[in-house]
């Protein structure tokens, strides 16, 4: 796995350097809109801790991390009425999984049909 590269583009959203449409904040979660939407709802989960990837974060962040970021996710779900409707989150990861940015983070999308994916 890479060092954190703390100069990514949501470590610089964190440290206030680029502004964001914040959704939900929590002392150990920050969730933003994407800027380039994939659906009508499609909202970043990161959390505040330097974590590169999937496996980084649930790995090394605290059991009060990874409950927070998850807590958070499912209560920006249930905000925004979509837990009858459906959603569905993706976390790419290095290469095969195509993450360009590398600070962990879950998309959360939703407000359409999102139509059948596993590839
Ligand atoms: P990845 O390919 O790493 O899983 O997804 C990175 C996501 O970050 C992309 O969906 C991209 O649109 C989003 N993104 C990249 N730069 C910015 C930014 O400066 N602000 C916001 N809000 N989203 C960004």
């Amino acid at each position: 796995m890479p060092d954190y590269d703390d100069q990514n583009i949501f470590a610089r959203i964190l440290r206030g350097e680029i502004p964001n449409d914040t959704v939900a904040e929590t002392d150990h979660t920050l969730a933003f809109n994407d800027i380039t939407p994939q659906a009508p709802l499609h909202v970043l989960v990161i959390p505040k801790g330097a974590y590169v990837d999937y496996a980084d974060f649930h790995m090394n962040a605290s059991d009060a991390e990874i409950a927070d970021f998850h807590r958070t996710a499912a209560d920006i779900c249930a905000d925004h009425g979509i837990t009858d409707t459906g959603f569905r989150t993706i976390s790419n990861a290095g290469d095969h999984g195509v993450q360009e940015v590398p600070h962990f983070h879950l998309h959360l999308l939703a407000g359409r049909p999102l139509g059948r994916m596993l590839a």
